[in-house]
């Protein structure tokens, strides 16, 4: 079969590999689509640490071919999502419901093989059932979804509350959906993109502000009468958790969702923290929230289709990942 493999840092190529087969407790993925995601950009060049050789891909979904030795849940022929994250369940973290930081934490299409294939075989624990007559597009955007679910728990969103996200990319485009899904009256997206600003109105934002010609922070504060009382950081760059922190209200939770640079320091003001009570709430991965995300894909309550600027096939998805996101790009959805 053909598979997308990283080989070594900055070298990815598409080539045949042997077929996967599902072993005890596996089932075998027929995968129909597949998400390219900013990790994966920093998995090639080797900013987030994977296994080499491996096939990357870890937002991905396709039907059950066969299973393997003990499979209990499916019998083939099923559509599924899978969660890539796997945790070991016996360390603290695991012991304390906390399976996004496993100690042992391993990944499918990061340190074992992934979507970007053919086939793909994973253990059953990790799929979760989809419709069948889901689009299997949508059911590649569970695995993105349920990390920014994780990220909505965190936030305590009221109804009638205001929200603002920070960085209209994808993870940016699905928070104002889920913002409005959770009651915020007002929800502000901040991203320097024109077309990315009213894809967000398009989407229910109720405004939409321009970093690079706003102060961003006066006119949250003016929008929200001192303060959003959320606010939700996709962008992972030093100037949005600056910004990010001065436009959340006194009493306020500021999300850390973004990914930013390992060792990257960025300066607060502790006081300043303290007399506001600003709470600083980081999001990572999707621990539980696999399920609730497959539900809320299936029930069509988000607008996914919108999100998606370009599907290729696996020939050309080094191509994709070896180069910086083009203008307008949103979601590169891969269909082998
Ligand atoms: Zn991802
Ligand atoms: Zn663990």
């Amino acid at each position: 079969m053909k598979a997308a493999r990283l080989e070594s840092v900055s070298e990815m190529a598409t080539r045949s590999v042997e077929k996967p087969i599902a072993g005890p407790g596996e089932i075998l993925v027929k995968v129909l689509a597949a998400g390219i995601c900013g990790s994966d950009r920093h998995m090639f060049k080797g900013e987030y640490p994977t296994a080499r050789p491996v096939t990357l891909g870890h937002e991905f979904c396709g039907t059950v071919e066969s299973i393997g030795q003990g499979v209990t849940r499916f019998s083939g022929g099923e559509l599924v999502t899978i969660d890539p994250n796997i945790a070991c369940g016996i360390c603290p973290a695991c012991r304390n419901a906390q399976p996004n930081l496993c100690a042992r934490l391993t990944a499918i299409g990061v340190t074992r093989d992934g979507g970007f294939a053919e086939h793909a075989a994973v253990p059953e624990g990790q799929a979760f059932l989809l419709p069948a007559d889901l689009d299997p597009v949508h059911g590649a955007f569970s695995e993105p979804l349920a990390c920014c679910l994780h990220a909505i728990d965190k936030a305590e969103i009221r109804s009638g509350g205001s929200v603002a996200i920070l960085g209209g990319g994808v993870i940016g485009l699905l928070m104002v959906q889920l913002a409005k899904l959770e009651g915020a009256a007002k929800v502000i997206l901040i991203t320097r993109q024109a077309s990315r600003r009213q894809m967000a109105l398009d989407l229910g934002a109720t405004h939409a502000f321009d970093p690079s010609a706003t102060d961003t922070v006066s006119a949250v504060r003016d929008l929200t009468g001192g303060g959003a009382d959320v606010v939700i950081e996709c962008a992972g760059v030093p100037e949005t958790l600056r910004t990010g922190i001065a436009m959340t209200r006194r009493g306020g939770n500021f999300v850390l969702f973004g990914v930013t640079p390992a060792g990257l320091e960025v300066p607060i003001t502790p006081f300043d923290l303290l007399v506001n009570e600003v709470t600083i709430r980081p999001a990572y991965l999707n621990p539980f929230t696999h399920d609730r995300a497959a539900a809320l894909v299936a029930s069509g309550a988000l607008e996914l289709d919108k999100l998606v600027t370009k599907t290729i096939g696996l020939d050309d998805v080094a191509a994709v990942i070896g180069q910086s996101p083009e203008a307008g790009e949103i979601k590169v959805i891969v269909r082998p």
